[in-house]
């Protein structure tokens, strides 16, 4: 089997030789002594970007998210989210098995944001009867959910009702580049919408390693403790830092392209199988296919699209999930339509 189109995620995409080549001419230094240049670069740039006052470079997005969530809740204090969140369903319990917290969740229709589920489900302060609430954790885009744009004025409304009764807000934006490139919000007004932010440089913006946590200056300087404790003290890492550079020089505009062909891809497969996916659903790079509707599980479509070539990930029995990033093209998108449109439109 030759592999056409490989839309298992975004997290598949490969530095390209230019951002190679950003990366061997990095200035360097030793990170835990805060002395890397081009690390404190990539911090500065990003905390800027978000609206906040500094920023931390992180190995991972899972890292990032944590110790975003350990700064606002410890052990016997809870967490608040959707039940198809990234931080719940992805990161391996982390949330537990680092830090004490629980969890709760609310069901949310493609991973939107239900501001009146959470505010009806928090408990800001349990008194010695009940779990209180810490954090309300928010995705944007929702992975998951795919690939959904949070409304801005359903995040402002959640800030402001959250911060009345003292519940701090995680925006887990792994993919808040795309949010902003698809709708044209600033990423520093969905930054203003929460106390911690995390983004992704490894996703669909191409670079081979690396996330960034925001926060205000205090935060950041415990963030930076946790993060050693967590075993994430880095040295001469402005070599992977120079590649987020490059990916922020060269890679967010793009991501319109992204955008464009997975919502071409939904609305081809719309037509020959009605019921599997609103093209209206698809905000961003991420298609979320119910194959149920086609009469197919997940896994079976998700093999069967596999042995001509075109690669998905099943994320429950019943959705199959495609994702378009720097390393696919319009001809592998045309590949994978016409295998996916074949397959769905077969039976009913
Ligand atoms: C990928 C992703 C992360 C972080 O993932 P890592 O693999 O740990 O870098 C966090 N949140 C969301 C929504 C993601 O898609």
């Amino acid at each position: 089997m030759t592999v056409v189109a490989d839309l298992r995620s975004d997290t598949l995409t490969r530095p390209t030789a230019a951002m190679r080549a950003a990366m061997v001419d990095a200035e360097v230094g030793d990170d835990v002594y805060g002395e890397d240049p081009t690390v404190v670069a990539l911090e500065r740039r990003v905390a800027d970007l978000l609206g906040h006052e500094a920023a931390l470079f992180m190995p991972t997005g899972s890292m990032a998210n944590q110790v975003g969530l350990r700064l606002h809740a410890g052990p016997g204090q809870e967490v608040i989210t959707d039940s198809l969140a990234h931080v719940l369903r992805a990161e391996l319990g982390a949330a537990a098995a680092y830090s004490g917290i629980t969890t709760r969740s609310w069901v949310a229709e493609r991973g939107r944001l239900d501001v009146d589920a959470a505010l009806a489900m928090m408990v800001p302060d349990g008194g010695p009867y009940q779990v209180s609430t810490a954090c309300v954790v928010v995705e944007n885009t929702h992975n998951f959910g795919g690939g959904t744009v949070q409304p801005l004025s359903d995040l402002r409304r959640l800030r402001e009702a959250t911060a009345e009764v003292g519940v701090r807000v995680h925006l887990d934006g792994a993919r808040l580049w795309n949010a902003s490139v698809a709708t044209g919000v600033a990423l520093s007004d969905y930054g203003s919408c929460a106390d911690t932010v995390s983004v992704c440089l490894s996703k669909g913006l191409g670079a081979p390693v690396g996330s960034v946590l925001a926060a205000d200056v205090e935060r950041i300087q415990q963030a930076r403790v946790w993060r050693k404790r967590l075993g994430g003290g880095m040295r001469q890492v402005g070599l992977l830092a120079a590649a987020g550079l490059h990916a922020l020089d060269h890679h967010v505009d793009r991501l319109a392209q992204d955008h464009a062909r997975a919502r071409r891809a939904a609305e081809s497969l719309a037509a020959v199988a009605p019921g599997v996916v609103d093209p209206e659903d698809v905000h961003t790079n991420i298609l979320v296919l119910d194959v149920s509707a086609a009469g197919w599980s997940a896994g079976e479509l998700v093999a069967r699209a596999g042995e001509a070539g075109v690669l998905g990930y099943p994320t429950d029995p019943r959705h199959a999930r495609y994702v378009w990033h720097l390393d696919v093209d319009d001809t592998m998108t045309d590949h994978a339509v016409a295998v996916l449109g074949e397959l769905l439109g077969s039976r009913d």
